[in-house]
């Protein structure tokens, strides 16, 4: 079953984001703005990549030390070809709890049935509004929503449930589709949760103004349809949960900003290159592709893990001020959220 580590702060090491790609078919203005990841962008040349036989490796030995979740991002994860091939090899792995994905959906509907047969458990889908003139203000490559939403539907046909459906709110751009949001959603079975604007990476030009408080979105959905508050899952849920209270299913609310959950976090992210982050908002990655590829032991490579871990002080959302708002951290389509 492997070991239990801890950090500083007594946090165990229990999650593994794994971003397979910095590169993404989507231009999201609050994750990848066109002016900065243009046509001469330099992004991870192929052979910098993490192989799939890499990536499979590191997260064996992650799971040596207490990981039980790995969630593959990116980028769009989608767009790393032969996908499926990972998550059969990762799957194969004893001791995983959980095995998802994050994606913006617009491959779904063509990759939904191979993600499941390859054994990837469930999918959270990103969607920033049902309004077609909003969304793809927001994707800014002008993808409709309706084709995410067919993706939606092949991930549950498929069985890739339950559903999460990601909105990021952002005041003045989408705050107006909440409750569209929420009454589309709603006696689905599949779970929206909305998640506060965040100030990562250093492209996007994020200031406090542009976030949307997570209790003013529980305000604006309980006055049209009643909610009430529920416990969470499980020790670490990084969103707040509520239920309507007609029955028809519930919501999250990831309030990062507002409401940071530093004390509880047990993530761990890896680098399209293989670096690991030991917080979201880090500014320096630790390179493990130089240890596999100087052709370093398992044990040498867990030692490496254990060390990173047992250092690891990072609560930056609950540190979030002025003076670390300017620092040069790591951009989200590149560790992948
Ligand atoms: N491309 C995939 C997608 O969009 O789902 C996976 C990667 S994306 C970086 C992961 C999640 O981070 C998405 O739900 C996205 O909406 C969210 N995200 C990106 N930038 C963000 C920001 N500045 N604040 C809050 N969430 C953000
Ligand atoms: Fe791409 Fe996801 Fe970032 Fe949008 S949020 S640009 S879909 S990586
Ligand atoms: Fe975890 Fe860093 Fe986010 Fe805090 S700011 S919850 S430590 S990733």
């Amino acid at each position: 079953m492997g070991i239990t580590i801890q950090d500083m702060r007594t946090r165990p090491l229990r999650d593994l984001r794994i971003s397979v790609t910095d590169r993404c078919n989507f231009r999201c203005v609050y994750c990848m703005p066109k002016e900065v990841f243009g046509r001469d962008f330099a992004f991870v040349p192929q052979n910098r990549l993490l192989t799939f036989e890499e990536i499979a490796r590191l997260a064996r030995i992650f799971i040596d030390h207490g990981v039980r979740k790995i969630r593959l991002t990116g980028g769009e994860p989608l767009v790393r070809r032969d996908l499926p091939r990972l998550i059969a090899m990762l799957a194969a792995i004893p001791g995983l709890d959980d095995l998802t994905l994050t994606t913006n959906g617009s491959l779904l509907a063509k990759q939904a049935r191979a993600l499941k047969e390859a054994g990837l458990r469930r999918v959270t889908v990103s969607l920033d509004s049902l309004d077609d003139a909003v969304f793809m203000a927001m994707n800014d490559v002008d993808f409709p929503v309706e084709r995410v939403l067919e993706g939606i539907d092949a991930a549950a046909a498929a069985g890739l449930t339950p559903i999460k459906v990601n909105m990021v709110v952002k005041r003045g751009l989408n705050d107006g589709n909440i409750l569209d949001m929420a009454r589309h959603f709603r006696g689905t079975g599949h779970v929206l949760r909305f998640i506060e604007y965040m100030d990562v990476g250093t492209t996007n030009g994020w200031r406090l103004d542009d976030v949307l408080p997570a209790a003013e979105t529980v305000r604006t959905i309980n006055a049209e349809f009643p909610l009430e508050p529920l416990d969470s899952n499980y020790p670490g849920e990084v969103a707040n949960r509520y239920r309507y209270r007609d029955g028809a299913g519930e919501i999250g609310l990831i309030a990062s900003v507002t409401r940071p959950f530093c004390g509880d976090c047990t993530r761990a992210r890896l680098s399209p290159e293989g670096a690991l982050y030991t917080c979201l908002f880090a500014t320096v990655g630790h390179d493990f592709r130089a240890l596999l590829r100087e052709g370093r032991s398992d044990e040498e490579i867990g030692a490496r893990v254990r060390s990173l871990w047992g250092k690891r002080d990072d609560r930056y959302s609950e540190l979030r001020s002025s003076e670390t708002i300017g620092l040069p951290k790591v951009e989200m389509s590149y560790i992948g959220g």
